[in-house]
């Protein structure tokens, strides 16, 4: 006897991909993690207080120091007002984040709308709170999220839609429009979105899209999630954050206090020390990373990869067509052992009709790595 959702599931692509890497010596453009550690001064910070503690217990909401400096931060950034006390929870990562907020928000046999390509851990989530999945599929090659396949999914039934925005895995941030029109749709239910937007500030060419939850009559509906992994390349961390209305925060506390209650206090406040001081390191990672991706873009077009356009993340996805036949696992498992690449299939993101000709590379990585992965992929797969 055990959980049917988890019994039927198979260990995560990333970690399958990642051990495949390592086995084959492989460059890693798989899972999601950059390979230079975020700001020196924030693990100085963590690794004081460390040493001078407090160890016991933090607080279960997180350190006030850390949940005043994420109220600051959302309000610099986008004018939005959370009170610290009631509004701001921190979690063990964004992960823990969503699992709380998916626990809290949506009981069994209630709905919740997923966009797909969605990431990996959301449906099993839902599923195992006994919630019933509805999805959005985003078609290829634009994956614009329009008001016709919002409106045949969500209804009177949606207790919540979830939306992730920069979107792992193909790098689509929803604009304006888009949003507006789920905020329309949802304000015509009772529904309540979860916005997963852990890449809020890895969004590139000058995009700057302002949240849902500004959009007239979401705050009352949102919660966001972020995550300081991603903010400060310290994705081991595992420090994530709620922000939202008091009465979504507070049940999404009572679903927290059980799973993890709370988080190593040293990592919480080099975050907050890193929200207040550090937030420039984020602002260059964004150059960065776009500077990488075009690099990455560029070189894997000449291998023969038919690259789709990014807009944020860490991701770069590309059509594999022009260079094989075979499904998209069945061609990462071949790359990573025969050319010393590692890639995600894209199907991993899908339910059902997944498509099964595009892969995802990750770019948060050194020039010089992005550089040898595409002269292996040359050599590889470019005839001499
Ligand atoms: N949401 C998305 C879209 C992600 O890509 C990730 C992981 N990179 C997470 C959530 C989980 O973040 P964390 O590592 O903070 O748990
Ligand atoms: N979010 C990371 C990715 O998409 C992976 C995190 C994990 O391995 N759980 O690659």
């Amino acid at each position: 006897m055990a959980n049917p959702v988890f019994a039927s599931l198979p260990t995560t692509i990333f970690t399958h991909m990642s051990a495949l890497a390592v086995a084959h010596n492989a460059i890693n453009l798989g899972q999601g993690f950059p390979d230079e550690d975020g700001p020196l001064a924030v693990r100085e910070a963590a690794s004081r207080s460390l040493i001078e503690g407090p160890n016991q217990y933090p607080p279960m909401k997180g350190r006030a120091e850390l949940r005043t400096a994420i109220a600051g931060h959302a309000k610099r950034f986008y004018g939005l007002d959370f009170d610290p006390e009631t509004e701001v929870l921190v979690t063990s990562g964004a992960t823990e984040a969503l699992t709380a907020s998916i626990m809290g928000l949506v009981g069994p046999g209630q709905e919740i709308v997923l966009i797909e390509p969605a990431y990996d851990c959301y449906r099993p989530i839902a599923e195992a709170v006994g919630a019933v999945v509805k999805s959005v599929k985003l078609a290829p090659p634009a994956f614009r999220l329009t008001e016709a396949d919002l409106r045949a999914v969500v209804g009177p039934n949606t207790a919540a839609v979830l939306i992730n925005t920069p979107l792992n895995p193909i790098g689509r941030v929803f604009d304006r429009d888009e949003l507006a029109t789920l905020a329309r749709v949802v304000l015509e239910t009772n529904a309540v979105v979860i916005c997963d937007e852990v890449y809020e500030h890895l969004v590139f060419d000058g995009r700057n899209t302002p949240p849902l939850i500004t959009h007239p009559g979401m705050a009352e509906r949102c919660v966001r999630v972020g995550s300081a992994g991603k903010m400060f390349s310290l994705t081991g961390w595992k420090v994530g954050w709620v922000t939202g209305p008091r009465a979504l925060v507070d049940v999404v506390t009572k679903a927290h206090q059980f799973i993890t209650f709370t988080t190593p206090t040293a990592l919480q406040l080099g975050i907050a020390y890193g929200l207040e001081q550090q937030i420039d390191f984020t602002l260059n990672l964004t150059k960065e990373l776009q500077s990488k991706r075009d690099r990455l873009a560029e070189g894997i077009a000449k291998v023969g990869f038919e690259v789709l356009p990014c807009e944020g993340t860490y991701f770069l996805t590309a059509s594999i067509r022009g260079l094989t036949n075979e499904p998209d696992t069945a061609f990462c498992e071949r790359v990573v052992k025969e050319a010393g690449v590692a890639m995600i299939p894209l199907s991993v993101f899908y339910q059902s009709g997944k498509p099964d000709h595009m892969v995802r590379f990750a770019f948060c990585k050194k020039h010089e790595v992005i550089a040898e992965a595409v002269r292996r992929l040359e050599t590889y797969f470019v005839p001499r």
